[in-house]
């Protein structure tokens, strides 16, 4: 397990030039191809002039990055006429095969990092330093799943029984899987949700998101070369509407597994639900978030604003963990704006593949027209704390956000998760701790939180009070590493098993008791 590249605030810090020139030379050569995907399904998929889709740069609408070929409704189904039939023979498949498949993805994906680090940037507008943590973490994903896998679904559990009796605990699959993936981690949490329904015995169907078909085609292909048979795992890029609606709601979709927002979500547990003669449903749902950090009187300035620019901004705050709502206590809390205010000043908006970026676009003009009217919002009531400058180029030609902060009076004051770099502050006393705990916990979304102080017990107080699935103490509260930190909510957050945790792949498979009176 490597996880990221930088690992916290006051970890191992290895964002320095030698250690990304030699990936930037390799990446040249990727910067100009154009690429063209297509469905990648169990039969050949014919060219459709109709169905292509041209993709362009988030920091740059002028660049092309290729265009992809959406699935129709018809090969959507035969896809899943193949990933029906192929089940029971892939989960019979024995667990070293699959796993070693997954070890093969793995290092394929490092030994290609140059080019899939690129095609986040032009496809997903990601900065090179996020583009080493993705594809590190699509390996972590590889390699964990695979060992996991092979304790999992190994050797039967030998069971107590009667004299004569023999019981034992079989695992396998459970059918055909659904998996519905971000633009944010087009690689990293595309892969983890793919491998680990595969590796568990079950067949999937892989829906990327319409903004990065391209860097998942590239993943799919280098399955392919790892292993992995093409009845197995299929490519259906596409939108919702035509290809998302036929996967959710076939009877033969045994479980979806979907990261995204919780308004989608909660649409497709309803199609998995309104199916006729239909098995129940599986839903691993990983979804947004409100995510909170609460400051005290004894924090360090310093280090609470290094954590909350990583929090708030990085990705251009792209990311389900990302902080939306900074709590800081009265006593603290112009000491700490005043640092933020100059750290923002700082920061450097721009082109997400040069090594000076801090910041780059966001993913679409959908997403900035969004963004863009909160913000327009929270400056009408004069809530402004600070704001980084954007250039007119970048306004005119990318997809570009400011980075933002705005004061309000509670969590309670925001209706929607706003998934971009816009940081709310709320100052509290500290008599109206338990008002802010309850404030928090009572809007329903429990992701991340994070908790500075120098009070050892205060903090231990409040991680244990907040409802979240990860509890970040005096750091930052994003990039979770595989097999380290569990990643994933509770509530409007999601539906659990943690990624990159123990009990992930269990989501994924069915038990079979097997007793034989000899
Ligand atoms: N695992 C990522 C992190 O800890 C966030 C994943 C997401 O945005 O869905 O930052």
């Amino acid at each position: 397990i490597y996880g990221p590249a930088r690992r916290n605030s006051r970890g191992v810090n290895l964002n320095i030039r030698s250690h990304y020139q030699p990936l930037m030379k390799q990446m040249a050569s990727f910067m100009d191809v154009t690429y063209r995907a297509k469905p990648l399904l169990a039969f050949d998929v014919a060219d459709d002039a109709a169905q292509l889709k041209t993709v362009t740069s988030p920091f740059d609408r002028r660049k092309q990055v290729g265009s992809v070929q959406w699935t129709t409704k018809e090969q959507a189904s035969k896809a899943l006429d193949a990933a029906w039939a192929a089940f029971p023979r892939w989960e019979a498949t024995p667990i070293a095969e699959r796993a070693a498949i997954l070890r093969r993805l793995g290092d394929l994906m490092e030994e290609h990092m140059a080019e899939l680090m690129t095609l986040c940037s032009r496809e997903g507008g990601k900065l090179l330093t996020d583009g080493v943590d993705e594809i590190r973490e699509a390996v972590d994903f590889c390699r964990y799943y695979a060992m996991r896998a092979e304790e999992t679904f190994g050797e039967a559990t030998e069971l107590p029984g009667p004299t004569g009796e023999s019981n034992r605990l079989i695992m396998g699959g459970k059918g055909v899987f659904a998996a519905i993936s971000p633009w944010n981690f087009p690689v990293a949490i595309f892969c983890g949700q793919v491998v680990a329904a595969a590796v568990s015995g079950n067949t999937v169907l892989a829906k990327p998101a319409e903004q990065t078909s391209i860097v998942a085609h590239r993943v799919i292909e280098l399955l392919y070369e790892a292993g992995m048979p093409r009845d197995v795992v299929q490519l259906l890029p596409g939108d919702g509407p035509t290809v998302g609606s036929v996967l959710t709601s076939d009877p033969r979709v045994t479980g979806v597994v979907f990261t995204g927002g919780t308004d989608t979500a909660q649409i497709i547990n309803r199609a998995l639900a309104a199916r006729e003669n239909a098995p129940l449903p599986t839903l691993v749902a990983e979804t947004g978030g409100m995510n909170t950090m609460i400051v005290d009187s004894t924090a360090l300035p310093e280090q609470v604003v290094v954590d909350v620019i990583q929090s708030a901004f990085q990705s251009a705050g792209q990311r389900c963990s990302a902080l939306r709502v900074l709590y800081l206590q009265d006593d603290v809390a112009d000491r700490v704006i005043e640092i933020l205010k100059g750290a923002m000043n700082e920061l450097r908006i721009g082109d997400p593949r040069d090594l000076g970026t801090d910041v780059g676009p966001v993913i679409d003009e959908d997403a900035r027209k969004g963004l863009n009217a909160h913000i327009e919002k929270l400056k009408g009531e004069k809530r402004l704390v600070a704001e980084t400058p954007l250039t007119t180029e970048q306004t005119e030609h990318g997809t570009f956000v400011a980075p933002v902060a705005f004061t309000i009076d509670s969590i309670k004051a925001l209706e929607h998760e706003q998934f971009g770099p816009i940081l709310h502050i709320v100052r509290y006393k500290a008599g109206e701790l338990d008002q802010v705990i309850d404030d928090i916990n009572g809007r329903g979304y429990g992701l991340t939180f994070g908790v500075h102080s120098r009070n050892e017990s205060f903090a231990a107080e409040i991680a244990q009070k907040i409802r979240a699935g990860n509890v970040y103490i005096n750091r930052n509260i994003i990039g979770a590493v595989v097999g380290v930190q569990p990643f994933g909510g509770m509530g409007l957050s999601g539906t659990g098993p943690k990624a990159g945790g123990p009990h992930y792949l269990l989501r994924f498979a069915t038990e079979k008791t097997l007793t034989n009176n000899t």
